[in-house]
């Protein structure tokens, strides 16, 4: 029998009792003999797992643990974090994509050494209101580090919850995620509330995967309503999201004397604040070598030669980036240094903290 239950407007079906027994024993026992060696779950170190969390959202485990390994050598404590410059902080998370993250959890370090003594709340009252802690790392951090009894529910757990309960609405509404939420409030055991949460990430993760889930190999199976019905493969449903905007993209490659200019991004928007090639957005590639021409004869640039280097892409969350990438060589610097503006030697190039993308343009050239 399943249960109904009015909570915030939401209409939820909580399963029965026995069922929420059977999860939580099933899912435990399978979690303590098949969890992965992961460098995060060495301790419950509440700084150790937020940074672990932060660098986790959007990202696959295997691609951060090298990061993550080289981030703590570096910042080996939340006080090291806090006294670190944005600059070290940033090339720390290069690669990583995403660095508004880098800099929230920056700033929400500092917060912490300044309020709190250094030390991570543990309730989900103070931990929330620190920038870029939203409801799934409250949950994570909590429960994982402190023992407490919140849940965490990110994109594995929504894929499992939608197929063990054959939820057929669309995962990417906030509706969803709230009767998530408090489906996953409704299911997390008094004792282990951090594994409980773990285990049901690892299971996303191992079995209950994206594509082709393991139904045989399932610590859950006898309880699954999509596996039941046959419908594993149909779930989770998602409304197509709207394909990032494609957007013409010109990329200066403007060098002097073994150096090359860099512009710092705008404070808002893409990539803000970060250093990159000057860049020009809406400029299309027949018209690239053309545009470059005028900004060379705008900026009585004197020039030895220009030329178009080739093209490329990129495509971040909103935005796929059609880029022509065109070389300009100039007789003298002549542009002076400011706050937004820098010749550096090709040598140092690489201490920069430069984005994904413009690194790429870069293999272009070097
Ligand atoms: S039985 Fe299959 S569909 Fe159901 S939770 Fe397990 S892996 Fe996912």
């Amino acid at each position: 029998m399943i249960r109904k239950k009015n909570h915030k407007n939401l209409t939820i079906n909580l399963p029965p009792k026995e069922t929420i027994q059977v999860i939580q024993k099933e899912l435990l026992d399978w979690y303590n003999q098949n969890q992965r060696d992961l460098p995060w779950r060495i301790n419950k170190d509440p700084y150790r797992i937020w940074v672990s969390e932060v660098m986790l959202q959007q990202t696959r485990v295997d691609t951060v643990i090298p990061y993550y390994e080289r981030f703590m050598k570096q910042f080996p404590t939340l006080e090291d974090l806090a006294n670190a410059t944005d600059e070290q902080v940033v090339k720390a998370w290069e690669g990583l994509g995403y660095y508004s993250r880098a800099r929230n959890l920056h700033s929400a370090v500092k917060e912490v050494v300044e309020k709190y003594a250094g030390k991570v709340p543990d309730q989900p009252e103070t931990i929330s209101q620190l920038k870029g802690v939203g409801s799934y790392t409250t949950g994570a951090i909590l429960s994982i580090a402190y023992n407490k009894k919140v849940p965490a529910v990110d994109g594995n757990v929504m894929r499992v919850f939608s197929r063990l309960f054959a939820i057929k609405e669309d995962i990417a509404s906030a509706t969803t995620r709230k009767k998530m939420e408090y489906l996953a409030d409704s299911l997390i055991p008094d004792q282990a509330p951090g594994d409980f949460n773990q285990a049901l990430m690892e299971l996303g993760a191992l079995v209950c995967t994206p594509v082709s889930p393991q139904c045989l190999f399932c610590p859950v199976q006898s309880v699954c309503h999509a596996s039941h019905q046959g419908i594993q493969g149909e779930l989770p449903y998602k409304k197509k999201a709207k394909p990032p905007l494609k957007v013409p993209v010109l990329f200066g490659w403007i060098t002097s004397d073994s150096k090359v200019l860099l512009e710092k991004r705008p404070n808002k928007g893409l990539l803000r604040g970060m250093w990159a090639l000057p860049t020009w957005e809406d400029v299309i590639e027949s018209k690239a070598l053309d545009t470059m021409q005028k900004i060379v004869i705008e900026n009585n640039w004197l020039v030895k030669n220009i030329n178009i280097k080739g093209n490329l892409e990129h495509i971040f969350s909103h935005r796929h980036w059609k880029i022509s990438l065109v070389t300009v060589e100039l007789i003298e610097q002549g542009l002076e240094p400011s706050s937004n503006l820098k010749w550096i030697s090709l040598d140092d190039i690489e201490k920069i903290a430069l984005p994904n993308v413009y690194r790429k343009a870069l293999k272009m050239l070097v």
